[in-house]
């Protein structure tokens, strides 16, 4: 079996594979593989270079053909970062996406260059903790918060901007010998433009962020409302299996989970609304069903995104 730091390997369907990303390591989204017959296909491409490279040398081995496509869902960073490693095939996302990623990633990049000198500085105050830490869970803590820093100042030192040569702007088939499968948009979502790679002969919807399980989704960049209409759309497609961006695969049944993460939040800032109570949102408890979701910090970014939004 092929072996990454960065993600465990999952037949979900016959030569399909979801890449799921481990807890440390570079991948922090998953990734998928599709044996398209003649040629293989890939969603998404991580977090990080050194992850695309593990997610180059996982789609020989899976299936022993060249590369063909490589899709990009949305601009999101931990989605795109692995893209340098597929210069010779063909990346493919909408013209949206491919904009976004133009206008925010040579900016990341440069931010982080110029952060080099801090990032080394925690890396080496965690060092320092973890020798002088006792206590087993925080020993995990903190390593966990360190092979996090170490993968990115690896790819910060390793990073090429890489741009899909391929765009469209809302639906594309890609045919090969054994399967077909279709690339659509359906308004925006997690960002402004979201892709879904929807295989009908499979039953299997790869989604990005537009579902996350176990993981509290980022509303910050798209838009609740065109959000809950797209979950709606992708309820319509009847697909058994759906792979999120973050988390383990799921039944479409989760896509009502979403659906009401998004509408209890849309509640929760319209009540802080009425009682005139939006300057702070960190005394809001996290409700019972997201308690044990991860990312903490996204509800409460989420929350204030919403009720300034409301108050625009
Ligand atoms: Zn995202």
């Amino acid at each position: 079996m092929f072996h990454s730091r960065h993600f465990n390997c999952e037949p979900v369907a016959e030569g399909i594979y979801v890449l799921e990303a481990k807890e440390q390591g570079g991948a922090m989204s998953n990734a998928g593989l599709i044996d398209m017959g003649d040629h293989t296909l890939i969603f998404d491409t991580f977090n990080t270079p050194q992850a695309g490279k593990d997610l180059r040398e996982a789609a020989l081995y899976f299936f022993n053909q060249p590369i063909k496509y490589i899709i990009n869902s949305h601009w999101h960073g931990d989605h795109v970062r692995g893209n340098q490693h597929f210069m010779e095939e063909i990346i493919v996302s909408t013209s949206t996406t491919r904009e976004l990623m133009m206008k925010t990633q040579p900016d990341w990049l440069n931010r982080m260059k110029n952060l080099l000198p801090n990032l080394n500085e925690d890396i080496f105050k965690l060092n320092t903790s973890l020798d002088h830490e006792h206590n087993e869970s925080k020993q995990q803590e903190l390593t966990s918060e360190l092979c996090y820093l170490l993968e990115i100042k690896e790819s910060i030192l390793t990073l090429k901007v890489t741009l899909p040569q391929l765009t469209f702007d809302r639906k594309m088939t890609l045919h090969g010998s054994k399967r077909s499968v279709e690339l659509l948009t359906v308004g925006a979502a997690h960002t402004v433009c979201d892709t879904i790679l929807y295989s009908p002969s499979d039953s299997i919807a790869f989604v990005g962020d537009i579902v996350a399980v176990d993981n509290h989704p980022l509303l910050i960049d798209g838009d609740p409302l065109s959000w809950l209409e797209t979950l709606t759309y992708m309820e319509s497609l009847k697909v058994d299996l759906i792979v999120p961006g973050h988390g383990p695969t799921t039944s479409s049944h989760y896509i009502q989970q979403i659906k009401q993460y998004i509408n209890d939040l849309i509640g929760i800032s319209k009540q802080m609304i009425l009682d005139n109570d939006v300057m702070d949102v960190s005394h809001i408890e996290i409700p019972e069903p997201y308690l044990h979701w991860k990312f903490d910090s996204i509800f409460y970014r989420n929350l204030e995104f919403l009720t300034k939004a409301a108050n625009r």
